[in-house]
């Protein structure tokens, strides 16, 4: 499909089987490209491109983010309730921090701290981007400490690998083992001091190197879309063809989770509809 345009001034809008629509007003609301399923399959930046609109870059945003660690395979579908992730850059500069649900898949993380924390770190390249999970956020490192000593004389005749059942789910157990380097097999009461201690540090700052995003496809908003210096923001009309307007995701704006995006499309699909 496209828009013909004459003088300057909105015609008519020729659709794929060639049937021509005579109108002197459109409003381009095909939304960006991400989920392509859903019908945003990116075709409106090609319209508005064709009629002379700029589209700044677009980016996958509230989208998940892939890890180096092979390890993540192992936790595939697992969800973490009551995490704190914070993100760093490489020099080792807090960049992002926050509280709540995520998910590890067969590439990395997902879930709505991770898809929060893509779009506030949007500025950094993501493999530059390191991510701490805290598994006890709750506990201090010398509370959390004192919780695995007890677990540990709890289970002090068994071996390390069957002691953290109180503490983790199932699915983690053997990774947080693996990684703690503290063998599987060493019995709980010859655990050292100092092997206690890593393993702290390992359950509050479980680290993952960043590679990359997922896809656009797999973006839940893109940010980008047509440039809001060519839009009149009190009628969504276009600054260049009278009778253009836009609304919604194909806009160069994009919100954080929260219901942000919808609410981008219903009020400037509400200010294009009532001066279209
Ligand atoms: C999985 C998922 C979960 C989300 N959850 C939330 C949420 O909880 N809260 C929130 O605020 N936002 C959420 N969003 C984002 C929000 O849904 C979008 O930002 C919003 O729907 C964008 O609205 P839109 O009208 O621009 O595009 P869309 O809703 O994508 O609609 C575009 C429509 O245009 C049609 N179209 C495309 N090209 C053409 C064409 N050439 N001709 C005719 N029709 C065309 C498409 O078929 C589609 O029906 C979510 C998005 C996804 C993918």
């Amino acid at each position: 499909s496209s828009i013909e345009v004459s003088d300057g001034s909105v015609r008519a809008v020729k659709l794929k089987n060639s049937e021509t629509i005579e109108c002197d007003s459109v409003v381009i609301a095909t939304g960006g490209a991400s989920y392509p399923g859903t019908g945003s399959t990116g075709d409106g930046y090609r319209i508005v491109q064709e009629l002379g609109h700029t589209v700044t870059p677009l980016k996958p945003s509230l989208v998940p983010l892939e890890a180096a660690e092979k390890w993540v395979r192992d936790l595939q579908g697992l969800t973490l309730k009551n995490v704190s992730v914070t993100m760093y850059d490489r020099k080792k500069k807090k960049i992002y921090t926050d509280f709540g649900e995520m998910l590890f898949t067969h590439y990395g993380v997902s879930g709505p701290v991770i898809l929060s924390a893509s779009r506030h770190i949007m500025q950094y390249d993501y493999r530059d981007v390191f991510l701490s999970i805290d598994l006890k956020p709750a506990l201090s490192p010398e509370t959390l400490d004192a919780r695995i000593q007890r677990d540990f004389e709890k289970y002090s005749r068994k071996q390390f690998k069957n002691s953290l059942d109180d503490l983790l789910p199932k699915k983690m157990i053997p990774v947080i083992v693996e990684l703690s380097q503290i063998p599987a097999d060493k019995p709980v009461n010859q655990i050292t001091k100092a092997e206690r201690r890593s393993l702290v540090s390992l359950f509050k700052g479980l680290t993952l190197e960043i590679c990359g995003s997922r896809p656009i496809s797999e973006a839940i908003v893109i940010a980008g879309g047509v440039s809001t210096d060519e839009i009149d923001p009190a009628t969504m009309g276009s600054k260049l063809i009278k009778g253009l307007f836009f609304a919604a995701e194909i806009i160069d704006v994009d919100g954080y989770t929260g219901g942000f995006n919808l609410t981008i499309a219903f009020s400037t699909g509400y200010v294009a509809g009532l001066h279209c």
